[in-house]
C-alpha cells in the first residue's frame, strides 16, 4: 500500500526526502514554502536538482504539495481574493518545478471560506478564482493538478459536501486539471459516518455518483477528536478519535479506494507519533 504522512521541509526541501526515508514511507505530503506567511519562495536550480536527485533514488511517490493556509479563494475581500489567486499560481509554479518530472504534480487546497458573504457568493468566488488560475496555468503550460480537499464545514468554510465540490469542478471546467483529496476527519465532522461499515459504503457510493471516484487522487487519514457532524476540524491519532480503528480498517481495505495513496496528518510531537500511526495503519491492512 502507498502510505505516508505530511513531512517537514525545514532546512531545505530535499531534507523532506531524507525524513521520509527515515520514516520508511513510500508517499508523502509537503508544503513548498512556509505555509503560514504570504512570503513567497522561489527555488533555485540547485535546490530543485538536489531534491530530485535524492528523490530519484527512492520509491517515494506520489508527492503531494499542500497549499498555504492563508490562501482563501472564496474571500469576499477583493485584496485577499486577488492575493490568494496570485499566491496559488506561485504554488502551481513551484509544484511544477519540484515535481513535473516525477509524474503529475498534485497541489492540494481547501476551497475557501466565504467569511459571512454567504455560500452562493463564496462558491462563485472560488469558481472565478480557479477559472483565472487554470487559464493562466494552461497558458504557462504547467502540468500541476489541483486537488480540492473536502472540509469540515467549520466556520464559513465551503466544500464540506460532495455536491459543493462537484459544483465547483463542473463550473470551472479544465476536467483533467482538478481532482479531489478526501480527508476522513473533515468528512466525519461534516456528517459522513466513517465509523461504520454502512456509512463508509454510503459515503463512497455517494462520492462516486456525485463526483466520480476516478477524480479522487488521495485520502488524508486522520481520526476526529470531535463527534459526527460536529463541524469541528480537529485531527487526532488513528484509533483514538470518533472514527476509530474499525472505521479505518474498513475504509483502507475497501475495494474502491484501497489502491489510492494514504497520507496521515495526525498530531505530531516527535517522529515517534508518525511511526506509531503509520504502523497502526499497516496493521489494519489485510
Ligand atoms: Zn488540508
Ligand atoms: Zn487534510
Amino acid at each position: 500500500m502507498r502510505i505516508g504522512c505530511h513531512v517537514s521541509i525545514a532546512g531545505g526541501v530535499e531534507k523532506s526526502v531524507h525524513r521520509a526515508k527515515k520514516l520508511g514511507i513510500n508517499t508523502m505530503q509537503i508544503f513548498s514554502k512556509n505555509s503560514r506567511t504570504w512570503q513567497e519562495k522561489t527555488y533555485c536550480k540547485s535546490e530543485i536538482f538536489n531534491f530530485q536527485e535524492v528523490l530519484r533514488k527512492t520509491d517515494i511517490y506520489p508527492i503531494f504539495i499542500h497549499a498555504s493556509y492563508l490562501i482563501n479563494l472564496a474571500s469576499p475581500e477583493e485584496k485577499i481574493h486577488s492575493r490568494s489567486i496570485e499566491a496559488f499560481l506561485e504554488e502551481m509554479k513551484r509544484a511544477d518545478q519540484l515535481l513535473a518530472n516525477t509524474g503529475t504534480p498534485f497541489l492540494i487546497v481547501h476551497p475557501g471560506a466565504h467569511r459571512g458573504a454567504g455560500e452562493v457568493y463564496g462558491l462563485e468566488r472560488i469558481i472565478k478564482a480557479f477559472q483565472i488560475i487554470l487559464k493562466e496555468s494552461f497558458a504557462l503550460k504547467l502540468s500541476a493538478m489541483v486537488l480540492l480537499e473536502n472540509t469540515s464545514g467549520m466556520g464559513s468554510s465551503l466544500g464540506y459536501n460532495f455536491s459543493q465540490l462537484s459544483y465547483i469542478m463542473e463550473r470551472v471546467g479544465y476536467k483533467d486539471k482538478i481532482g479531489i483529496c478526501f480527508d476522513t476527519c473533515h468528512a466525519f465532522a461534516a456528517g459522513y459516518n466513517l465509523a461504520e461499515e454502512r456509512g463508509i459504503e454510503d459515503t463512497l457510493t455517494e462520492m462516486d455518483r456525485i463526483i466520480g471516484l476516478d477524480r479522487l487522487k488521495v485520502i488524508h487519514l486522520n481520526d476526529s477528536k470531535h463527534y459526527l457532524n460536529s463541524r469541528k476540524d480537529r485531527h487526532t491519532h488513528i484509533g483514538e478519535g470518533f472514527i476509530g480503528l474499525e472505521g479505518f480498517r474498513i475504509l483502507i481495505n475497501h475495494r474502491l479506494v484501497k489502491d489510492l495513496p494514504f497520507i496521515l496528518e495526525t498530531p505530531k510531537k516527535s517522529d515517534e507519533d508518525d511511526r506509531r500511526n503509520i504502523s497502526i495503519v499497516r496493521e489494519l491492512r489485510k
